[in-house]
């Protein structure tokens, strides 16, 4: 058999209800191709292994410093990290008798990476599976590719979580395999996604038409819309409304559900970790009220109201997902933000 595609992996997180139908294991993998402003999972966006430290967890005893091959750690108001010398190679991570030290990605095959994955199928039941997240995944195509097709020819469910920030060569070879691509479309206006994200429009709107219509004997996939929404940057309804024509116009038949995904600001530790400053550190939650107007929004420019609902965590009350109008499909209830643990990889990418 040929060689196993090796990926950049940055963690296998379990019983997630957030990324697709059912209960699901999504493999999260390293790497991003946009910088969105709001990001809330910035440990994802390096293409690198990168060092974590907590300072809770720190005994003070130094066998770090020694054990660095590179000399990347010193002491001073905790345990410093010189990010330009440290090339990943975890020696620090192994030596420390606090597991104060932990490494961001990891290397792994496909074949490695699915034996891991399949050790969950017992919970995944018959609407449940696996989903490739990332960063973005499409960045690790071919890892992708083996990953999903040796998961679907052992009867398990597949999913791709893409921004569609990519090439189309990279998109259809790692959604091959993909029973349900989950599409992030986080504006209608060009320039306010170049300034907000790093990315041009155009090719995620591009690469969504690739997905969302049939061509030759290529099937049109199923898809999930997500839009982060984000406190005075991504938050108007004239925005939802943008976005609302172009799926109307181009993704009707294969949208089956469109979520907008309310900011929150849980992920500031691990700015912190990485020793990065985070802008919206301070931004306040988003107004429940307000996310009621983005879904009308989206209904007056014609999306159909039993295909659209918004998640997350609001000012008022600091509770929860809303189902708006429709009733809920199976896999898809009301979702509480005691849900998922303020570290856990966060949906507003
Ligand atoms: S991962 Fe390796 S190079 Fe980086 S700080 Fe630890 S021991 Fe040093
Ligand atoms: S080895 Fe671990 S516990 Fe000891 S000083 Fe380094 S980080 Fe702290």
């Amino acid at each position: 058999m040929s060689r196993s595609e090796r990926g950049l992996v940055l963690e296998i997180q379990r019983m997630s209800t957030e990324d697709g139908p059912g209960l699901r294991s999504t493999l999260f993998l390293k790497g991003c191709s946009l910088r969105c402003r709001w990001c809330h999972n910035p440990e994802s966006i390096s293409p690198k292994p990168e060092l974590r430290w907590s300072g809770s967890r720190c005994l003070g005893c130094g066998e770090c410093l020694s054990a660095c091959p590179n000399r990347a750690l010193s002491l001073g108001a905790g345990i410093r990290i010189d990010r330009g010398s440290c090339d990943g190679c975890g020696e620090c991570e192994r030596t420390c008798p606090g597991g104060a030290l932990e490494l961001w990605g990891r290397s792994m095959t496909a074949e490695e990476a699915v034996a891991e994955l399949l050790r969950d199928r017992s919970f995944f039941g018959p609407d449940g599976g696996v989903t490739v997240s990332g960063g973005e995944a499409c960045l690790q195509a071919s890892f992708v590719q083996e990953t999903l097709g040796r998961l679907r020819s052992e009867g398990v469910g597949t999913a791709l979580d893409t921004c569609g920030m990519c090439t189309e060569f990279r998109l259809l070879r790692s959604a091959e395999h993909a029973d349900l691509v989950l599409y992030d479309i986080k504006d209608a206006d060009p320039d306010r996604h170049l300034r907000n994200t790093g990315g041009d429009l155009a090719v995620v709107l591009r690469n969504f038409r690739l997905l969302a219509r049939p061509s030759g004997d290529r099937a049109r996939k199923r898809i999930w819309v997500r839009t982060p929404v984000i406190p005075g940057l991504a938050d108007s309804p004239g925005m939802i409304e943008g976005i609302a024509r172009f799926l109307v116009e181009s993704g009707a038949e294969s949208v089956e559900r469109w979520e907008l995904c309310a900011f929150n600001n849980l992920c500031r530790e691990k700015y912190r970790q990485l020793g990065e400053e985070w802008e919206l550190a301070a931004s306040p939650l988003m107004d429940a009220d307000h996310m009621d107007r983005l879904v009308d929004a989206a209904i007056r420019a014609g999306w159909p109201a039993d295909r659209i609902r918004w998640t997350g965590m609001t000012a008022a009350g600091g509770t929860v997902g809303k189902e708006r109008l429709g009733s809920p499909e199976p896999g898809i209830g009301r979702r509480s933000w005691n849900e998922e643990a303020p570290c856990a990889r966060d949906r507003n990418g």
